[in-house]
């Protein structure tokens, strides 16, 4: 299974070798079990504004800033576009609710897939479209000793956004090494895009209620049921990719 996949990665972008440096992580539904709470705060926050998005539709939508999301769904339910200021207006309702929710735990089999990933000498880097400002802080909280500074791309370092490839490119950037020098791990439909769109080989872990085709219909290179199967298999993936 990981042969096929990664020989069909090398054959599609036309690269010798994975010549792995680091892996680009995620972060909601990857390294934290933070999106049914993201799910349940776009539903509430988008009701008080008299427009409908389920929770599942949320999931659709993650990794997009928090203003494409609003601004797809504006049109949508209304007809008509979000001004700047409403759509602060109501991104901050979304995250006062976010916030008033119990705290996400991190996903079970992250901290020990990360450190494994940085004892054998490659860089963990977190792309996320996030845009919290006690980020780093909680990441080392949780996952004390793996991430830095100026290896970070969050919601403050972009234009656009995923699905763009633009987040995974400047993450690739940060590091200073080529698309088949990474791998990507996510668990969004259209975090996979992106990552697939910046010519990184992409895991996708199925963290949440999806169909298992969202993300391969995106193109992901292999799937996982959960960051715990991920990090069980790691070596052996890394042995495959080293052949
Ligand atoms: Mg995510």
């Amino acid at each position: 299974m990981f042969e096929q996949a990664i020989q069909n990665y090398l054959k599609e972008k036309g690269y010798n070798k994975i010549n792995l440096k680091a892996v680009l992580f995620d972060m909601d539904g990857v390294l934290f079990d933070s999106m049914k709470n993201h799910a349940k705060a776009w539903n509430k926050a988008m009701a008080i504004y008299g427009m409908n998005l389920s929770e599942e539709e949320a999931y659709m939508h993650e990794g997009r800033t928090g203003a494409s999301t609003i601004n797809i769904v504006c049109m949508r339910e209304r007809g008509y576009n979000a001004d700047e200021e409403e759509i602060k207006k109501i991104y901050q309702t979304k995250s006062d609710i976010f916030n008033s929710l119990p705290k996400a735990e991190p996903m079970k089999g992250a901290y020990t897939l990360l450190r494994n990933i940085k004892e054998s000498g490659l860089q963990p880097v977190l792309v996320t479209g996030s845009g919290q400002l006690s980020l780093l802080d909680n990441l080392n909280h949780h996952f004390p000793g793996i991430f830095q500074k100026e290896f970070m791309v969050t919601a403050f370092d972009v234009k656009y956004g995923k699905p763009n490839p633009e987040p995974y490119l400047m993450g690739l950037k940060k590091v200073g090494i080529a698309p088949n020098e990474a791998v990507v791990v996510e668990n969004a439909p259209l975090g996979v895009k992106a990552g697939v769109a910046a010519g990184i080989f992409t895991i996708a872990v199925n963290t949440g209620p999806l169909p298992d085709s969202a993300l391969l219909n995106e193109g992901a290179n292999l799937l996982f049921r959960s960051m715990q199967e991920l990090s069980e298999k790691w070596d052996l993936f890394r042995e495959i990719i080293n052949k």
